[in-house]
């Protein structure tokens, strides 16, 4: 479906229409001419001249967000565009809705110390119509697991494209040979200079920015259980168990023989056998083998590095890294929240590098989009496409258009030009920024972003004053901030007609399952509060089908039902959706249990992450085109194919939720904690987001929860304020130093209450010559979100093996680029790293080792799908703490203190078993109790009299009345209140088989699944840099 904008009729300020030259469209069919007809968005979209017009298929209503108008739009009223923006000067702006709009006159001060204006009534509010309530039809029989395989779906048009800014989605280690173990004495050619390998004394000549790294005592041997306390019970053949949130399945043995923390790990998946110097020694890592090469004098530790048991006898002790000499996550975050938590983050300087999302700062927009809606691989962009191409930085922008702000900062002014809507250039549809530059004392502006010379309105002409700014610049939030919205006029709506507020709708599971653990109870108990209207029917619904037997369930037509009582209401909105199984009823997308984990490996692992079948993504156009988005509520006991299943959610804009082995005992908290905040989300419906770029980049790619059928047009039935979308940025042109580069984002959106508005984020980066200041301007961790994000939608199309050395050999060209262009001359076996890319290898390492890319034997297909799902939309804070968890002693300050504990460093070597710990990634929640912990902590937190009498695996604290037991609450309710999903508290005891759940979480040892341990990973890396290099 190709979206049809064409250039506006006759734009009303009579600048001719050249063609904008940052535009490649060729591709997209011929330039339309100014009798274009419809034009959905035409408004918003600007004049995209050229995209052919298609008709879409199979669909009754008109023009999706944004999407192609069918062909009945073109015969609108007076060659009138659905979404026309010029001519129709009466019509009253703003909707008809009982919300409050005060118009902000152009030359009102907005600086004054009112509320923003525009704020949303209170979200509790029943938006729109009351919420119907569906069930799902459930049919006959038993769920039969038939094992079977169905073929993949073409995934064309879901997004789910090529890589496209790797070199090589396939491959392997250009130099895998080098990864074996080595025999005594013989070196690899680049190490055999130094007694130390890779990492050696810093040598202070290197640039400041740069980092290097002392290895223990040159030459002196290190054991590896020298450098933490080693801990009693280390080695797990026992059960695993099922991981509280996100993993679920029943427990399940491991292979017999797989041995934590043992050298003998699984075999690494990252390496072919075939590969000349790998023998499969198994470490599980990219250190070399146990045994014969212990007296290597390379940089590999021979070693585990996580407090193993000495193993079997070794004739010399290996060499090893220091983990205290190598970046420290903890330090730089340390370091980071000491240097830039104290003063505000002003935006008025161009190209600045934001404090990391770990430090809390607060933010003073003048003129470029704060942080939170905004975060940019780098600050300082490449003039030309060569030296990105060098450097193989990846130009991203992370986008959270709604994100939620701290109280301390104000939400977006609104800004209303009545009648005229909001002033833009007449080129390239860019509006209004604080970049646009006036000229011919105030009556025209140059455009920013394509340079075209625009005639100032009359009712918007203001002089200048002696710097060529216009005097009211700073009464003008559009030519003053950042970010600001603008409302919308009617052109800028479907059909020209203002919106109807979005609607909720909820649809419950009530098959058998849904009944019988209670959640259909719960569910209702809960609306009733939620929305005190419709209280009869949902007293009724669980004695309605107390009796079911109904094991069937249907998912399609439900999602069809919701949307089609939109559509007749004729408004957006929201389904709720509570679904407990595989759809197996017969009836359109039905679907067959295919989970097969002898897939995981090899080619056809891929086929896991696809849908099983077209209908969800047929469906979720039709959703998009309504403005209707889909939350799945999962409750599942066994595998129901959430790789489908959320198809729909994702293509809407929506959120999956998965409550695996579903209790309402144990999961009532969390799921209806999640379901309040759900329901009370600010929510953008029926939105179309465009990203301009100034002459010479252009976003090609994107990642997130929304549906494209454009290559510019990101549509989302619905976006709500914990969303991110990532966009990738190209050049198609030389940059240049002075001007930098501009992005603007902009939102068309109608809010929960029903008005369309734009909300508005600029931001302008520098460019440089110098790669070196390339890499003083980046920012590890939202590299690493657009990483994750773009190996997660890899695996839908490439092995996962492909993905993962697709990543590790990027990771070591940008480190090697460095080394190669900015670092000053020093020896080969040092390893250097830019300073503000000092952890890219151990967050990278994260990434490989996650479960989607490398997963353990406890984790499920429907947890891998569900993971790369979540993971699309994260924002930079959220895949921070996904992949490196927090770590957080609670006994080693003292108990009156008030202040959250500094975390420590995610590994085994880390623990002390006399000490009590929370761990926390955003989805999962542990409390980990050494053996050796003091009876009286014991009793003051669990209310038992011994270590041995604390219940494993236990979800509540008991709410007892002393210091530490307030304070570690206390501090579990402040973790749960940071992240957007509700953590589930898992209590582990050292040396309980619950424990090897939580050592999965201590993502700097080397892992159950192979995952290299960080020390390992680092002179993995090292050496891949050395190679590149040599
Ligand atoms: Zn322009």
């Amino acid at each position: 479906m190709n979206v049809n904008q064409s250039v506006p009729p006759v734009p009303p300020f009579g600048q001719p229409q050249p063609i904008y030259p940052g535009y490649h469209q060729s591709s997209y069919g011929g330039q339309s001419g100014s009798t274009a007809p419809a034009i959905p968005y035409g408004a918003y979209n600007g004049p995209v001249p050229g995209y052919q017009q298609t008709p879409p298929q199979g669909m009754s209503r008109a023009p999706p967000s944004s999407g192609a108008p069918p062909a009945s739009t073109a015969q609108a009223p007076c060659g009138q565009a659905a979404y026309g923006q010029f001519g129709q000067g009466d019509v009253q702006n703003g909707p008809s809705s009982t919300v409050q709009m005060q118009r902000l006159p152009g030359s009102q001060p907005f600086g004054s110390p009112l509320a923003p204006v525009g704020n949303q009534p209170p979200v509790l509010q029943p938006y729109g119509p009351p919420p119907t309530s569906a069930q799902v039809a459930t049919q006959l029989s038993g769920m039969q697991i038939s094992g079977a395989v169905a073929p993949a779906p073409p995934s064309s048009g879901l997004g789910f494209g090529p890589p496209t800014s790797l070199a090589s989605a396939s491959g392997s280690f250009p130099n895998s040979g080098l990864y074996g173990s080595y025999p005594q004495g013989q070196a690899p050619p680049l190490s055999q200079a130094q007694g130390h390998p890779g990492i050696q004394t810093p040598q202070r000549s290197a640039p400041s920015q740069a980092s290097s790294f002392t290895p223990p005592a040159s030459g002196g041997p290190r054991l590896p259980s020298m450098t933490g306390p080693l801990l009693p019970g280390q080695s797990f053949g026992g059960p695993s168990v099922s991981q509280p949130n996100h993993v679920s399945s029943p427990p399940q043995a491991l292979p017999p023989g797989t041995q934590m923390t043992g050298p003998l790990g699984p075999l690494p998946p990252m390496h072919s056998p075939q590969q000349p110097g790998y023998q499969p020694q198994q470490n599980g890592s990219f250190g070399p083998a146990r045994g014969p090469q212990s007296n290597y004098g390379g940089p590999y530790p021979a070693a585990p590095t996580f407090g193993s048991q000495p193993g079997p006898p070794q004739p010399l002790p290996p060499k090893r890294l220091d983990p205290d000499a190598i970046p420290s996550p903890i330090q730089v975050i340390e370091d980071d929240r000491n240097n830039r938590g104290t003063e505000p983050f002003v935006t008025g300087v161009r190209g600045q590098v934001p404090p990391l999302v770990t430090t809390n700062f607060l933010v003073k927009d003048q003129g470029n989009a704060s942080p939170r809606y905004i975060r940019c691989t780098s600050y300082n962009i490449p003039c030309t496409s060569d030296m990105a191409k060098q450097a193989q930085v990846p130009l991203a922008a992370v986008i959270k258009p709604l994100a939620r702000l701290p109280p301390e900062e104000a939400s977006p002014y609104v800004v209303d030009h009545g009648e005229s809507g909001p002033l833009r250039c007449n080129r390239c549809k860019a509006y209004m920024c604080p970049f646009m530059q006036f000229i011919e004392g105030g009556r025209r502006f140059q455009c920013c972003f394509c340079s075209c010379i625009n005639d100032v309105p009359p009712q918007y002409f203001q002089h200048l004053d002696h710097t060529g700014k216009r005097v009211d610049a700073y009464d003008r939030p559009e030519l003053s901030l950042g970010s600001y919205e603008f409302l919308a006029t009617v052109d800028y709506c479907k059909n020209n007609k203002f919106p109807s507020p979005p609607a909720f709708i909820f649809m419950i599971d009530v098959s058998y399952n849904a009944i019988r653990t209670g959640l259909v109870r719960l569910l209702c108990e809960e609306l009733k509060s939620l929305l005190d209207f419709l209280p009869s029917l949902l007293d009724q619904i669980p004695e309605m089908f107390a009796d079911t037997r109904e094991t069937e369930t249907v998912f399609v037509p439900v999602i069809q039902a919701g949307m089609e009582a939109l559509k007749a209401a004729e408004c957006a909105g929201k389904l709720f959706l509570f679904h407990t199984s595989l759809p197996i009823a017969e009836a359109p997308g039905k679907l067959k249990n295919r989970d097969d984990r002898k897939l995981i490996n090899t080619d056809k692992e891929k086929t896991l992450f696809q849908p099983q079948t077209g209908a969800y993504q047929t469906l979720a156009k039709e959703c998009v085109a309504q403005g209707c988005c889909v939350d799945l509520f999962l409750f599942p006991n066994q595998y129901v194919d959430v790789a489908t299943l959320s198809v729909v959610p994702q293509l809407t804009g929506g959120s999956v939720y998965k409550y695996a082995s579903f209790q309402v005992e144990n999961d009532q908290e969390r799921f209806l904690s999640d379901l309040r905040r759900d329901v009370q989300k600010v929510v953008g419906f029926d939105a179309v987001m465009r990203v301009r770029t100034s002459t010479g980049i252009r976003a090609v790619d994107f990642f997130g929860a929304f549906y494209m059928s454009n290559t510019t047009d990101v549509e989302l039935a619905g976006l709500d304020g914990d969303k991110t979308v990532t966009v990738e940025f190209k050049h198609d042109d030389r940059l240049n130093e002075e001007s930098g580069a501009l992005l603007q984002c902009a939102l068309l959106y109608t809010s929960c209450a029903g008005q369309r508005r734009l909300r508005i984020h600029n931001l302008a980066l520098n460019c440089c010559t110098q790669l070196a200041d390339l890499y003083r301007n980046c920012e590890t961790d939202t590299l690493i979100n657009y990483m994750a994000k773009f190996a997660y939608r890899g695996v839908l199309n490439s092995p996962v093996k492909a993905v993962r050395d697709t990543l590790i050999t990027q990771c070591a060209q940008i480190l090697a680029c460095y080394r190669k262009n900015c670092a000053s001359p020093s020896s080969a076996g040092q390893l250097i790293l830019p300073e503000c890319m000092k952890l890219l290898p151990v967050y990278l390492n994260c990434v490989l080792k996650s479960d989607v890319l490398q997963p353990g034997a406890e984790v499920t297909t429907d947890d891998r799908a569900y993971v790369r799902q979540l993971v699309t939309s994260m924002d930079v804070t959220e895949t921070n703490v996904f992949f490196y968890p927090r770590l957080l002693p609670l006994t080693k300050s003292p108990v009156e203190s008030t202040t959250e504990p500094p975390a420590v460093r995610a590994s085994e070597e880390r623990l002390s078993n006399g000490d009590i710990y929370l761990l926390e990634n955003g989805l999962n929640l542990f409390l980990w109790v050494g053996a050796s912990v003091q009876q009286g902590v014991v009793q003051s937190l669990f209310s038992v009299s011994s270590f041995s009498q604390i219940t494993s695996g236990l979800s509540v604290l008991p709410v007892l009345d002393n210091p530490l037991s307030k304070k570690v609450r206390g501090l579990i309710d402040s973790l749960r209140a940071q992240r957007s999903r509700y953590m589930k508290l898992t209590v582990v005891k050292q040396e309980d088989k619950m424990e090897m759940l939580f050592k999965h979480f201590l993502v700097e040892d080397k892992s159950l699944s192979g995952g290299a341990s960080y020390v390992d990973f680092l002179c993995h890396m090292h050496k891949e840099i050395r190679q590149l290099l040599s």
